[in-house]
């Protein structure tokens, strides 16, 4: 959906919670040859996978070792702001990446700042900006490109970078040279044009660890929130808050096995969750259950965003392949 632009790939937080060693080889397999984390303290695990001058750094140098760490490396920086460019250039320069704030106030150069000797004096790989609102039909998008446009005059750069996913389906205005997906890359549908073509990529899973019968009366979990009308059979999974499956799954929550549906009962606690398993008797102890994570969907039923349901996901999963 790039059209004729290149793709990169944000791979933040750990590649939105997804595992980001294993992102950056399959995506780099598939073609990929641009990846953007926030933090330096990201770089390390990234380097064994792909060349150092592919990796930028989105929060840029903000002292001067880190301005060292980015040369000694071969990491990018993006330069955020004339401090951060004078501080590249005082560490020695090289080529780097500049960020321009064309109207989010987030990180950035200001776009009336861009005509600055020091930005011209430097060797600049890809000059980017973000979009604040294209998830929305936003006069906002409109604005930002017209900005980037200007700035696109003034800065000299080898490549121009303005959509992440949501400006991709924006149009090929939007596209630049290289566009920078995160969450559509890991199955978040941000935008009604990815409905249907975005499909998830990873669902959590957790597995049964005690199979229980309640008698009516019995109460289920921390401040009983579920009491058995009947007689029942529940399960207790491995998984809990702590992992990322929030409280806000208490009572609504869905578990899938083999196809049919398994509610979440009572209260999520840190470590476990109780599920139903009355209409399940062949599932027991052992089993894997699949937490039904169809991300538009469980962002509405939660008032979590898509980008939260994956980066709040914990480090005590073991990240597979799926089968
Ligand atoms: C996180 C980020 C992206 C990716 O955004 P998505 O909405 O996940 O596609 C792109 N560019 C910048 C600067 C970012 O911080």
């Amino acid at each position: 959906m790039s059209g004729i632009a290149a793709a990169g790939a944000a791979v933040k937080a750990d590649a939105y919670g997804i595992g980001a060693e294993r992102v950056v080889r399959v995506l780099a397999a598939a073609g990929c040859s641009d990846f953007f984390v926030a933090h330096w303290s990201e770089v390390p695990a990234l380097l064994p996978h792909i060349p150092a001058a592919r990796i930028a750094v989105l929060h840029g140098p903000v002292n001067r070792d880190e301005a060292q760490f980015a040369r000694s490396t071969g990491a990018r920086p993006v330069l955020n702001s004339l401090t951060q460019v004078q501080r590249w250039s005082e560490s020695g320069g090289g080529p780097c990446h500049v960020m321009i704030d064309t109207g989010m106030s987030r990180l950035g150069i200001e776009w009336s700042q861009v005509a600055d000797p020091a930005i011209a004096a430097l060797d600049i790989d890809i000059c980017l900006s973000h979009l604040a609102s294209a998830d929305e039909d936003s006069p906002q998008n409109a604005d930002q490109l017209h900005r980037f446009e200007q700035v696109r005059r003034k800065v000299s750069a080898r490549r121009y970078s303005l959509a992440n996913s949501a400006g991709i389906a924006l149009g090929s205005a939007y596209h630049g040279d290289l566009t920078r997906p995160g969450i559509a890359l890991y199955g978040g549908v941000v935008r009604p044009e990815f409905a249907g073509v975005i499909v998830p990529v990873a669902r959590p899973e957790a597995a049964v660890v005690q199979v229980r019968n309640l008698e009516p009366g019995d109460k289920v979990g921390y401040n009983a929130l579920f009491c058995a009308s009947k007689s029942m059979r529940v399960g207790i999974l491995s998984i809990g808050y702590a992992d990322g499956y929030l409280r806000c799954w208490t009572g609504t929550g869905q578990f899938l096995w083999q196809g049919r549906r398994v509610p979440v009962l009572g209260r999520v606690s840190m470590d476990l969750t109780i599920v139903d398993l009355t209409d399940l008797p062949d599932c027991g102890e052992g089993d894997w259950l699949a937490a039904d994570y169809d991300l538009p969907a469980a962002a509405a039923q939660s008032g979590l965003s898509q980008y939260e349901l994956l980066t709040i996901m914990g480090q005590r999963f073991s990240r597979q392949t799926g089968s």
